[in-house]
């Protein structure tokens, strides 16, 4: 067992953590006041200066260096804000990590290298208006017909909706009920009979847009069926790896927050003395910093012992599941912390506290991770609706 990063593992870091303190606050900032995602070019320097598809085999664009790098970069960016780090986070860990391990070689090299290049941007829309925890009770139909497939169904919630230039679909491929039915199709935006709903205003993820997607007869060759029916178990294996850039996300928000606080407190004067001569405040930092790197660890543990690139279910939602919580905890006293200023839109911290809270409910509620917990702990899963 090796707790230390390597040197290579270190500077990667460094230059990540570097470039993102350098160049990245003021797009952050312009994110969250216009709640538009970063512009194509900044996520093409991010690509040109080695940040994109870290993790992703050289054969398809990326550096084919390991998962934990991959987090290593998404946290130094994350902290910044999420907005900045969406990128990095779906190059690296999203949905289209399914389309390079499932889809043909013909699909994968459209779509891959592209996102490795920042040239293009891929989302996951799962969700539904009526299947969100109960995700298999999605309804969204694709049908095969010929050399074609063709979507009907509305999708929720999706980040990048609107935004992202290609969408892999979860839907329903064959009759089969439940998981059994399910595939997933990669839908570019440009599609016909592809609509997408109004903006979604959230209380936090400003800078990932987000919206509804409508299918009414959107027709895409069969090239582009990523997973077929009865692919829902591989689905979810690609997903083990996503639930880590979750997970780390939250924990960027954490990070990034007690590194401002720590600057913070050394700085801010009360009765005379610095905030930090207060042992309560002392006291709340070091409860912080104990969340901060117990999260970390089993983040990086998760990632480490991912067989064949993929972490087990159980690693991954025990780290997203208490990553998730801290988050929501170490912003909330970061804020608190830094009293009228923490609570001010000026400063980045109360926009931590609200990516924060999202994070724990995308990609899967805190108490879904539980379950799962639970069932990985007795070997079995549990049925949600008997
Ligand atoms: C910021 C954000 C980004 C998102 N991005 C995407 C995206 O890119 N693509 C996409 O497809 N979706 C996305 N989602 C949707 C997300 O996956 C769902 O919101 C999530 O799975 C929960 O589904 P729901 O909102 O329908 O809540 P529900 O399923 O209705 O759950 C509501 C509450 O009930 C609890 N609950 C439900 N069932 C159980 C149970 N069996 N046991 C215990 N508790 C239960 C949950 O824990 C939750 O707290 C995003 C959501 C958010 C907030």
């Amino acid at each position: 067992m090796n707790f230390q990063l390597t040197d290579e593992q270190r500077s990667l870091q460094e230059a990540a953590r570097n470039f993102a303190r350098a160049k990245l606050p003021g797009v952050a900032q312009e994110c969250e006041e216009t709640n538009h995602a970063p512009d194509k070019a900044v996520v093409q320097e991010f690509a040109e200066m080695g940040f994109l598809g870290i993790n992703v085999p050289e054969r398809y664009g990326g550096l084919g260096l390991g998962n934990v790098e991959a987090l290593l970069v998404l946290e130094e960016f994350g902290k910044i804000s999420s907005a900045v780090g969406f990128p990095v986070f779906e190059s690296c860990v999203g949905p289209v990590r399914a389309i390079e391990r499932f889809a043909s070689e013909s699909l994968k090299q459209r779509v891959v290298p592209a996102v490795c290049r920042g040239e293009i941007q891929v989302a996951v829309s799962m969700s539904e208006p009526q299947a969100g925890s109960a995700l298999t009770d999605l309804t969204t139909r694709a049908e095969t017909r010929g050399d074609k497939v063709v979507l009907n169904g509305t999708k929720r919630w999706c980040s990048g909706g609107g935004h992202a230039d290609g969408y892999v679909v979860y839907c329903r491929m064959s009759e089969d009920e439940g998981a059994k039915g399910i595939g997933a199709v990669y839908v570019e935006k440009d599609t016909k009979g592809v609509t997408f709903g109004k903006p979604e205003s959230l209380m936090g993820f400003r800078g990932v847009p987000s919206s509804d997607i409508y299918f009414d007869n959107a027709t895409v060759p069969t090239d582009n069926i990523v997973v077929p029916a009865g692919g829902f178990k591989k689905l979810m294996e690609a997903f083990d790896l996503e639930r880590c850039g979750n997970a780390t996300m939250g924990l960027a928000q954490a990070s990034g927050a007690l590194e401002d606080v720590i600057e913070y407190v050394q700085e801010r004067e009360q009765f005379g003395k610095h905030l930090i001569e207060f042992q309560g405040v002392q006291i709340k930092l070091a409860e912080m910093k104990m969340r901060v790197e117990a999260a970390r660890l089993l983040i990086h543990r998760a990632a480490s012992n991912a067989q064949n690139g993929l972490p087990s279910i159980l690693d991954s939602s025990l780290a997203k599941c208490f990553a998730n919580e801290i988050a929501r905890e170490v912003c909330g006293h970061a804020v608190q912390l830094m009293g009228g200023y923490g609570y001010s839109r000026e400063y980045p911290m109360e926009r931590r506290l609200r990516d924060a809270w999202g994070w724990g409910i995308a990609g899967g509620a805190i108490d879904i991770q539980k379950v799962n917990i639970a069932g990985a702990l007795v070997g079995r899963r549990f049925d949600q609706r008997r």
